[in-house]
């Protein structure tokens, strides 16, 4: 009986994943572009000038085109993986290839939502960490993309991670989760300013810190040492791998968010069966 509930909770979460991963695909998309288009209309306000008429652009309208020959996407060419699968990865009017990229969100989010129900089985604790592997997958991939963090993501996922820890959902109790969240912001901008101070850089972006600020919400204050070391090592591999490559982008920056993902993932899956994270 317990067995045939947690399978249900797998199939059930993982299929959701998949409908989900096809929706975060199109908030990786236009998200940043939404954000930039909201900045340059508040900038043109600011001086006093009249904001360009621009079309509506959010994350229902208009609908998704091929970036291609800009024809519209229809439904059964946009059923998640299988629509890939059956078009081999190519858009359907111009043959022009289609990003690896989106089916492989759409199946990481199957499977990350999936592991909730075998984890978690089907319920509330399940939903709130779906939607913090939905949220941690997008923030990894925008801030990858546009080095943003968007707030619109971190910060409900923040409360969501103190609302957590309160009722139970996360292992760590509600004053582990606040000093972990504090914590969690007040080293990063300790480092930041030191940083900034000694070298007049920035070395990384607020953004990062309520990343790690969320991150201690859902862990607690126990998990921000091992978090933080896991994604230097992470950053600096990876640094060092694109510097020899030639593949880091201009002013060879590097986002900090992807490897802060990994590292709250690594701290997730660590200790699976046994969750609880206990102060030493
Ligand atoms: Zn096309």
């Amino acid at each position: 009986m317990q067995s045939a509930l947690a399978e249900q909770a797998v199939v059930f979460l993982g299929l959701l994943g998949l409908l989900v991963g096809s929706f975060l695909n199109v908030v990786i998309y236009r998200l940043p572009k939404m954000m930039e288009r909201q900045w340059a209309a508040d900038g043109a306000q600011a001086s006093g000038q009249a904001a360009p008429p621009l079309e509506p652009f959010n994350l229902v309208v208009p609908r998704s085109t091929c970036p291609h020959c800009a024809a519209g996407i229809a439904w059964y060419d946009n059923i998640p993986l299988i629509s890939y699968s059956l078009l081999r990865g190519r858009c359907r009017h111009c043959q022009a290839s289609i990003g690896l990229r989106y089916p492989m969100v759409e199946l990481g989010t199957a499977l990350l939502f999936a592991f909730c129900g075998w984890r978690w089985g089907l319920g509330a604790a399940a939903m709130a960490w779906c939607a913090w592997m939905a949220g941690m997958l997008s923030l990894a991939l925008i801030d990858w993309d546009s080095t943003l963090l968007p707030d619109v993501i971190v910060l409900p996922l923040l409360w969501l991670g103190l609302i957590g820890a309160n009722l139970q959902w996360t292992g760590v109790s509600l004053e582990q989760a606040l000093w972990g969240a504090v914590a969690g912001y007040l080293s990063l901008w300790s480092v930041y300013w030191i940083f900034k101070i000694v070298t007049g850089k920035e070395g990384m972006g607020y953004g990062d810190f309520k990343l790690l600020a969320c991150l201690g919400a859902w862990f607690g204050w126990q998990a921000l040492v091992p978090i933080i070391l896991m994604s230097s090592v992470m950053g600096a591999v990876v640094g060092m791998v694109l510097k020899l490559k030639q593949g880091l982008r201009e002013g060879g920056v590097l986002p900090f968010g992807p490897f802060l993902v990994s590292a709250g993932l690594a701290c997730l899956f660590a200790n699976p069966l046994g969750f609880t994270l206990r102060v030493p």
